[in-house]
């Protein structure tokens, strides 16, 4: 039988909830069990792929192809497990489920309300990864914080579904902050006291206590914790801030948090947790032997959340490389034909980032023309691949105003265009290509030997693809086509010839790069530029 675990956040938001459900999960599944994650976010959309990146962070896609929350690449990365569209809901989808049955006649003349039919439906989705049987432990993360308005259907869902589990069967995790009021040099516990009174009116007692603080919590402060708030001792949990969110599995396992666990849950300890490989990534990532600056061009440079899976995918391909890489943000709007050169020197490596609209297009095309002529290695990724296409048709096939249909209609030369059939959907969203799609390498080129094979599967997110009637100029000229989609011919990686390292992927690396598994062409940019680093 599936056991459930929920967390719940107090006092503010950006505790971290995410990355204590993933580190969790990370030790259940050291220690021999099959876990997953699932976020319920209690905003309306119905997801976050129309969010603006500037209010919600990155979109992430899944393999199924749900634009789902930042928080589900979290997931991914820490246990190397896909995670679907089953694992983010929003209030959004909820009451559009509930409504459609009430449209379909399904309730039968009786008046819809959130309570029941809102939290039945709640609770029928916190069952669904459950009841696939491919699950010991399910954990569901509640977005926002106890005592917002918009949260109190999902904690009453909450609720509801742990007293019909029963004892043992599923438990609540609360994440409260535990403040340091620097003028009193004290630790203050009265907004977890608190915001469990919120909890316990809502008709929930927590299990555990997990409390993210600056300094550790002695033993006294453990002790009135625990006693004001009715947890055992051990149940609670300190959280330090950590120097890297990869810290966080290890420190959990110190305060014993998995034990604590699977005693609630009576679930057997199995094993040690072996974290071998997390460790020894940790040690990479911590004793780096050399350095690289990576510029990052991109609209969204303000908010590095937007570029979330990105970074991340940087922190693992540079442990891999045993190389520190220094994200640099350049703001693509800035970028002119007469500054590219400044603003980009010291370089070792660009990347040029996802996006949509015409917003700092033509500073991403400038920053692309100075790498692709001054051999330093570049990386772009699908909007950053459409550029360098784009680039090229402009500046070596001298196609004059050659661009993408996305950002000027009209140009004579739409080299990255909308593909037919998908000029009829007119819904926004609806004519996205999104999740995994597979990919044939050409033998011998960049990107297979940066895989080590020619079969690949990646996720997409885009409207525009590469126009095949301009392709054999293209590889005439030196822009290979190097993946290609095998069922409709579509390019998914172009790569330059005589160049260091000039890849552009129509797919998104970034969201499948894990610990475990590092993205193998952010594994190879990264030592591209490395070796470039030396050489200059
Ligand atoms: N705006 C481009 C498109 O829709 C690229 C999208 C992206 O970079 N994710 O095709």
């Amino acid at each position: 039988m599936t056991k459930y675990i929920f967390v719940t956040g107090g006092v503010t938001s950006s505790l971290g909830k995410g990355i204590i459900s993933a580190s969790l999960a990370k030790l259940l599944q050291a220690r021999g069990y099959r876990v997953t994650i699932q976020k319920f976010d209690p905003y309306i959309n119905i997801d976050p792929g129309t969010l603006n990146p500037y209010e919600h962070g990155e979109c992430y896609v899944t393999e199924d192809g749900a634009e789902t929350d930042l928080d589900l690449g979290h997931y991914e990365r820490f246990l190397n497990t896909p995670t679907s569209k089953a694992n983010n809901i929003t209030t959004g989808r909820i009451y559009q489920n509930v409504i459609n049955r009430e449209r379909e006649g399904a309730f039968l003349g009786k008046t819809v309300q959130v309570v029941p039919h809102i939290t039945d439906e709640i609770k029928r989705n916190m069952r669904i990864l459950g009841e696939t049987g491919d699950y010991d432990i399910v954990i569901t993360e509640i977005g926002g914080t106890v005592g917002d308005i918009e949260s109190l259907p999902f904690v009453e869902a909450v609720r509801q579904f742990k007293w019909e589990a029963g004892p043992g069967n599923a438990l609540v995790i609360h994440l409260t902050l535990i403040p340091f009021l620097a003028a009193a040099g004290e630790l203050k516990t009265k907004p977890t006291q608190h915001s469990v009174k919120m909890l316990l009116e809502y008709g929930i007692q927590p299990d555990i206590l997990v409390c993210r603080t600056e300094h550790h919590i002695n033993m006294d402060i453990r002790k009135k914790i625990a006693l004001f708030c009715n947890v055992n001792i051990n149940a609670v949990v300190e959280s330090m801030d950590a120097s890297t969110i990869y810290d966080v599995p290890l420190l959990m396992l110190k305060e014993q948090l998995d034990k604590t666990v699977l005693t609630k849950l009576k679930l057997s300890h199995k094993n040690e947790p072996n974290l071998d490989n997390w460790k020894d990534f940790l040690g990479r990532l911590k004793n780096p032997t050399s350095e690289v600056k990576i510029g990052l061009v991109g609209k969204y440079v303000e908010l590095p959340d937007a570029y979330k899976s990105i970074i991340e995918s940087f922190i693992h391909a540079g442990a891999k490389n045993e190389c520190k890489v220094r994200v640099q943000y350049i703001p693509s709007e800035q970028l002119t034909i007469e500054n590219a050169v400044d603003k980009l020197r010291g370089l070792h490596g660009v990347l040029v980032a996802p996006g949509f609209g015409e917003r700092g297009f033509e500073g991403k095309i400038e920053a692309i023309r100075y790498v692709r002529e001054n051999n330093i290695p570049f990386f772009g990724i699908c909007l950053g691949m459409q550029c360098s296409v784009v680039e090229f048709g402009r500046n070596v096939l001298n196609l004059k105003d050659a661009s993408s249909t996305e950002m000027n209609p009209d140009t004579p030369h739409p080299v990255i265009a909308m593909m037919e059939d998908q000029k009829n959907v007119i819904n926004k969203g609806g004519t996205m290509r999104l999740g995994a799609y597979p990919c044939d390498l050409k033998k011998g080129s960049k990107a297979a030997l940066a895989y080590g094979k020619t079969h690949i599967s990646e996720r997409h997110r885009h409207r525009y693809e590469f126009n095949n009637s301009y392709l054999k100029d293209y590889e005439a000229a030196g822009l290979t086509p190097s993946g290609i989609n095998p069922d409709n011919g579509l390019v998914e990686v172009v790569e330059l010839k005589n160049h260091p390292f000039f890849v552009g992927a129509q797919f998104h690396p970034e969201l499948k790069s894990t610990v475990a598994n590092p993205h193998p062409l952010f594994i190879n940019f990264v030592a591209a530029s490395l070796a470039y680093a030396r050489k200059n």
